[in-house]
């Protein structure tokens, strides 16, 4: 099913986020994963792709495991800067064989010193990579928001600007970078609806239960943390247990928010840990 109709419904939805393992080997793992994940019967599951391409093949599989298999929309991230064209369109065509009906279409990071940025062989931008996409006709296509400004983005506007691109390539929704600070998403909704986006944007919440795991993430994302989360971070950061189930807490009193505030669907970074995707379900299940 499309993702874009899904979101046309008047539900609001809930929706995770799994990553590929590093090694083909650990590939069984994650499928036991994305089927426990299935039991909570999610709006969909999207599967991440590594920026050096080495995991494609798994998210393929992956993905086509929670299409085919669980019979849960699967959302397949796609990644185009370190793949020549000639790649992604092998890439594009194997999701195709496997019933992939929903692209999340990315530019990636780029590996610093490992590749040519830009290469005439390869795509620059996301919306580049969504244009070939849209040649192919048949698949929704999914794009990536960034509440707090991409961190090489010029200016927020220049973003935003750029997100507007999205939509005219035919980007049907957005999923947004973490962040912590609910006000940041209502800002930025405030600021594309202005510009005249149209699309829905869903929140990424992240819940984060290590601060290892905070320290990394935020490194790469570049997501503010809040002084309230910063203090909840140090307070609990020695105490694994105590530490989960702040950040469990933290979760879903964003959620909450976000719901109260009219928003319609939610994505959880969950990490590949459906205990914690089942903890933040069970706080929220009446409020979508
Ligand atoms: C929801 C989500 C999922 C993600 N999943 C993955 C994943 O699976 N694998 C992975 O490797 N990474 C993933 N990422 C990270 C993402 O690949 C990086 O943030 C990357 O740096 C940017 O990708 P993008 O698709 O947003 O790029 P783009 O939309 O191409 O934007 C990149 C930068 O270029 C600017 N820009 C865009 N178009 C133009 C233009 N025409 N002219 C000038 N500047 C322009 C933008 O403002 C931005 O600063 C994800 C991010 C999010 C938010």
């Amino acid at each position: 099913m499309y993702i874009k109709d899904i979101l046309k419904t008047d539900k609001n939805t809930f929706s995770f986020e799994i990553f590929p393992p590093k090694v083909t080997s650990k590939i069984d793992s994650v499928l036991h994963t994305a089927q426990t994940l299935s039991k909570y019967q999610p709006d969909f599951i999207s599967v991440t792709y590594g920026a050096g391409g080495g995991t494609s093949k798994n998210t393929a599989k992956i993905a086509s495991f929670i299409e085919n298999g669980c019979q849960i929309p699967a959302l397949a991230h796609v990644t185009c800067v370190s793949s020549t064209k000639e790649e992604i369109a092998t890439v594009l065509d194997h999701l195709k064989l496997m019933g992939i009906q929903n692209i999340l279409a990315l530019r990636g990071d780029i590996p610093e010193g490992k590749i040519e940025f830009p290469n005439p062989l390869h795509y620059k931008y996301a919306t580049d990579l969504m244009k070939e996409i849209k040649t192919r006709g048949d698949f929704c296509i999914g794009g990536a928001c960034y509440p707090e400004g991409h961190p090489e983005s010029t200016s927020k506007e220049a973003d935003i600007e750029h997100l507007k691109r999205k939509e005219d390539m035919g980007c049907d929704f957005l999923i947004t970078q973490m962040f912590f600070d609910n006000e940041m998403f209502y800002r930025f909704i405030d600021k594309t609806q202005k510009y005249g986006l149209a699309i829905p944007a869903i929140p990424g919440i992240m819940p984060v239960i290590n601060a290892k795991q905070i320290q990394r993430s935020c490194k790469l994302s570049g997501a503010t943390l809040t002084r309230k989360f910063q203090r909840m971070i140090d307070k609990y950061q020695h105490n694994p247990d105590a530490m989960r189930q702040a950040g469990i807490a933290y979760a879903t009193e964003q959620i909450t928010d976000l719901f109260s505030n009219d928003v319609r669907g939610i994505h959880l970074y969950t990490m590949n840990n459906p205990d914690i995707a089942a903890a933040i379900k069970q706080n929220i299940s009446y409020l979508y």
